[in-house]
């Protein structure tokens, strides 16, 4: 049995919903992928007797408890005194931990207010957690069944400790099974096309099948038992991936860390120093904003969607014209910016089409890569945001499968 782990958040902003506890979101996560079970996430205001009763129950039905908040240094802050008294491990000042929050201050030319010295008090025989990211110390403890961990509320603080400071301390003190999770990342698939791909392939009854879509990509999601053999594992994800074909952008859980379809993108961009020129219409700048920070995109253009509407898409000679307008722009684009690259989008439709949610455009993506032109369309429905976004996606997704030589006429 994996061992148990509840979270705690403490602070009155949480309990009346004006913060939204996002700690006990990421921890949770964080915890399961470690192996734990999660039994619980509890929130308290404060309200010095509720923690107290709290902290004793938990110290008698779980075996890990990690709190966030309530270390500050103002009287609302209650988490170390709260320890205190429920386990009778009198506050003693921790002349280390008080230097650290002096040097803190002065580092940023800041006195420091005399009530910073309340954040170095921390319970008898508590193991100090030393945050370099903020003033308050974190501290663990054992009491009871339960190992302890207090961090600050501040979630980057909380991260940091987390990883930095607590990860490595949780596998020496618990034997950790974490079930091994594998994600194939897609696009331009939906939820009940995927079904249908996979339906023939035979699913071992101990791996876990899920789906999650998003609006940019649509994930599934196979959880495999702890020990279960690696050999069995990759073939079962190569026969999901060989079902979804060039769909696939990335598969997280099997070594190499994975992101949305933006960060594979830039990581091959990145990596053989390419750069990339771009004429947005429908997206209407959101591929320029979902590119934001990128150093391969040299410049982006957009295009009022009218201004490239009105050709006929229904006639195939509609739709040639529109592909050889779209590779003459690509061509002086590439001439004028220098890129490597150019990617140039066109849409066919009206403006009516554009705007009404029961209408289709259709689009018209152009790749001039190496010299020579690829190009990819797509009929796109729904409300006007939705047609950005996937025009958006869909021109990325284009350089995408240019980029890790897959198919790229869809
Ligand atoms: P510090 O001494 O750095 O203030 P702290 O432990 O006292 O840390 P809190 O005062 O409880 O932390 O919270 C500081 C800020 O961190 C809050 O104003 C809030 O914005 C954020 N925060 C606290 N708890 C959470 C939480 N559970 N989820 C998300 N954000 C949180």
């Amino acid at each position: 049995m994996n061992p148990t782990l509840e979270i705690f958040s403490q602070g009155e902003e949480i309990v009346t919903g004006q913060t939204v506890d996002t700690n006990a979101a990421w921890l949770s996560q964080q915890a399961v992928a470690c192996g734990f079970t999660v039994t619980r996430h509890t929130a308290v205001g404060d309200k010095l007797d509720d923690l107290i009763i709290l902290l004793l129950d938990i110290s008698q039905r779980a075996d890990c408890c990690i709190c966030t908040g309530g270390l500050g240094p103002t009287s609302d802050d209650l988490t170390a005194e709260a320890v205190a008294l429920a386990f009778n491990l009198p506050l003693e000042f921790d002349g280390i931990a008080f230097e650290q929050i002096t040097r803190f201050f002065a580092h940023r030319n800041r006195t420091m207010p005399e009530s910073n010295r309340k954040q170095a008090m921390l319970p008898q025989g508590a193991e100090r957690i030393d945050n370099e990211w903020g003033t308050a110390p974190g501290f663990s403890l054992q009491y009871g069944r339960c190992w302890f961990v207090f961090l600050p509320g501040v979630p980057t603080e909380m991260k940091h400790l987390f990883q930095e400071r607590i990860l490595a301390k949780l596998s020496s003190r618990f034997l950790l099974k974490p079930d091994q999770l594998i994600t194939i990342k897609t696009l331009g698939l939906g939820e009940s096309v995927i079904q249908e791909r996979i339906k023939t392939i035979e699913i071992p009854p101990e791996v876990q099948l899920g789906f999650r879509a998003g609006t940019d990509e649509v994930q599934t999601k196979l959880l495999f038992p702890y020990n279960y053999s690696k050999t069995a594992k990759t073939a079962l994800v190569t026969r999901f991936a060989e079902q979804l074909g060039d769909h696939v952008f990335a598969i997280d859980g099997l070594g190499e860390l994975t992101g949305d379809l933006v960060f594979e993108i830039d990581r091959l961009m990145t990596n053989r120093r390419l750069t990339l020129a771009v004429v947005e219409t429908v997206s209407q700048g959101l591929l320029a904003a979902k590119c934001v920070g990128s150093e391969w995109l040299l410049s982006t253009i957009y295009e009022q969607s009218t201004a490239r509407l009105g050709h006929d898409p229904v006639t195939e000679a509609g739709a040639e014209n529109l592909m050889v307008t779209a590779k003459a722009i690509a061509a002086d684009l590439q001439k004028s910016s220098g890129a490597n690259y150019v990617l140039v989008q066109l849409c066919a439709g009206d403006n009516d089409a554009l705007n009404n949610k029961d209408k289709s455009i259709v689009i018209y993506n152009t790749l001039l890569a190496e010299d020579s032109f690829h190009q990819a369309t797509h009929s796109i429905a729904g409300p006007i945001k939705r047609k950005q976004n996937q025009a958006a996606l869909m021109a990325l997704d284009l350089l995408r499968r240019y980029l890790q030589q897959k198919a790229i006429n869809y």
